[in-house]
């Protein structure tokens, strides 16, 4: 162990903000910008500009373009009361997909925003099982309460009854929309007053009353807030910090990214909080300290082109442990090649960075020339190292393949080769006829696909949609060549391993009735 890297490394909050489109996520990381200093004003963070000039869904060179100024919200860096915050965007609808999913896996906490007045929406569920899985803490922020929303209590049964998470209101609304009032703070036994210039805390005595005499107090919003939290008190969850640790218990905070309201509150209790980065399991079961001295980290996601006048290519790395120095070795374990990390950035509010040190839990970029792929495992010295494989996440969506121009078979197969090796698709053959099948989570993998081998391989294909199909895995050895029809197409995936694709899961059970000793397999 070694202390000063230690003290580093305590310091560290990486997290992901998870929400449905709309929610306000894109909103409060900019309140955190601004708290932290890192922006000035409001609006930057906007200047993606994505709601104003909605893309065409075939029109990835607008979606490119788009990103190449929304680069800074993918990953950013920075200080908040004396911490280093990572923060991870996972974009939320059109470009929904794998990519999303494994950004989720180099985080060590999520905050999910929820609209108070829509409550849990499709793809809050999504991400968030995602983050369940992984066991990592959800902090909850409950947002939009200078609107009119729905009740508080009900809002938060829903986390109960539609994710299965307990919840622990840090604090309680003391009215909502015109009528907000403040925050009946619980966590730090105070009332924050809405004021329009700057935050009122007021304490409370032992009663749960705000000592001293306000007008408020006798307004029915103040005494209805004081019987919810009585009612919390006595009925609700209690505070635990192993079980928030775990993920199984969400603190939850209201307030308002549009106005701030709350927010302040909430980040330092986020903070204070969530966990700094912990140990990492590798591929022989050994565990990785994130205060070892060995540098070790894991690639979780590749972005080409992230500036098209430069036609760059970014391995996004999650340091595990260790320290990073600018032009230090390391070597690949995949390949055992020794490579110098000489190029690297980090993405600050608004501008990119060479970074000149970083430790465990942060992220930073590396300038790629190819070398590396999704779910590779880099270390410095000699001890080798292997982290576990990135889940694969089953795909929904499939197309047929194949190259508009058979003389450019060879750009077709290396770009494909390529863009499944950076885990931008998925890649499957017909069983026998080997005819190429590409599966995605989401419609956007597709588009990208296209537009990528087009653009960098020279290859124009031809792609027929398969529609939704439900993917499932068998034992080889269970294979038998009856089991095939068009309701289930029999495909191999890139190892060779049997998978149908169900039309549905009508054609699914129909299987199992038709099989029953057989094992339907799916990825995550
Ligand atoms: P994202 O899609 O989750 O990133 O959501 P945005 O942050 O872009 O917010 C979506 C819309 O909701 C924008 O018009 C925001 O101005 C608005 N919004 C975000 N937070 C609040 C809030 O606290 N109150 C209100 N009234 N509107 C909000």
């Amino acid at each position: 162990m070694n202390d000063d890297l230690n003290q580093k490394v305590k310091k560290r909050r990486t997290f992901a903000i998870i929400s449905h489109p709309d929610a306000g996520k894109t909103t409060i990381t900019e309140q955190l910008l601004l708290f932290s200093g890192a922006i000035r004003e409001a609006g930057t963070v906007k200047a993606k500009g994505k709601k104003s000039n909605k893309f065409a869904k075939s029109d990835w060179m607008e979606i490119e373009k788009q990103r190449g100024i929304s680069v800074t919200s993918s990953v950013m860096q920075v200080d908040y009361d004396g911490f280093q915050v990572n923060i991870l965007d996972t974009p939320g609808h059109e470009d929904f997909s794998e990519d999303t999913y494994r950004t989720l896996m180099a985080v060590d906490a999520a905050v999910m925003v929820i609209d108070s007045g829509k409550g849990i929406e499709p793809q809050t569920k999504k991400l968030f099982e995602v983050c369940s899985m992984r066991g990592i803490p959800i902090f909850t922020f409950m947002n939009k309460l200078d609107r009119d929303g729905r009740e508080p209590l009900e809002l938060v049964a829903e986390l109960e009854e539609v994710l299965g998470i307990d919840a622990f209101p840090m604090n309680w609304p003391m009215g909502m929309g015109k009528n907000l009032l403040g925050l009946y703070d619980l966590y730090n036994q105070r009332v924050e007053l809405k004021n329009d210039d700057s935050e009122v805390y007021l304490p409370l005595d032992d009663n749960g009353e705000v000592e001293g005499d306000y007008d408020f107090k006798q307004s029915s919003i103040y005494t209805q807030a004081l019987e919810d939290a009585q009612l919390l008190h006595e009925a609700g969850n209690p505070f635990d910090r192993d079980l928030i640790n775990r993920g199984k218990l969400t603190p939850v905070f209201f307030g308002s990214a549009l106005t701030g309201f709350g927010v302040q509150t909430f980040f330092d209790a986020f903070v204070d909080l969530a966990p700094s980065p912990s140990e990492t399991e590798t591929e022989d079961e050994q565990v990785i300290q994130p205060d070892d001295a060995q540098f070790t980290g894991f690639i979780f996601k590749i972005q080409a082109n992230m500036n098209p006048a430069h036609r760059d290519r970014i391995a996004f790395i999650r340091i595990c442990s260790g320290e990073f120095e600018k032009g230090m070795m390391v070597t690949l374990n995949r390949t055992q090649k020794d490579i110098r990390l000489a190029h690297t950035t980090q993405f600050m509010a608004d501008a990119r960075e060479e970074v000149e040190t970083a430790v465990a839990g942060d992220i930073i970029g590396l300038y790629d020339t190819g070398n590396f792929q999704i779910g590779d495992t880099i270390y410095s010295g000699k001890k080798s190292v292997q982290f576990k494989p990135l889940p694969q996440f089953t795909p929904e969506l499939f197309m047929r393949v194949s190259p508009k121009n058979v003389m450019k078979q060879k750009s077709f197969h290396k770009g494909i080769e390529q863009l499944v090796q950076e885990g931008a698709i998925q890649l499957y053959k017909t069983y026998h006829t080997e005819e190429y099948i590409i599966g995605a989570v989401g419609q956007l993998q597709f588009e990208v696909f296209q537009y990528r081998l087009l653009h960098e391989y020279n290859a124009e294909v031809i792609m027929t949609p398969l529609g939704h199909k439900i993917a499932r895995w068998i034992d080889p050895d269970d294979l038998n060549p009856n089991m095939s029809s068009n309701r289930n197409l029999l495909a191999k995936d890139r190892f060779g391993n049997p998978v149908f694709l169900f039309e549905n899961t009508f054609a699914e059970n129909w299987f199992k009735d038709k099989y029953p000793d057989i094992e339907l397999k799916s990825l995550l």
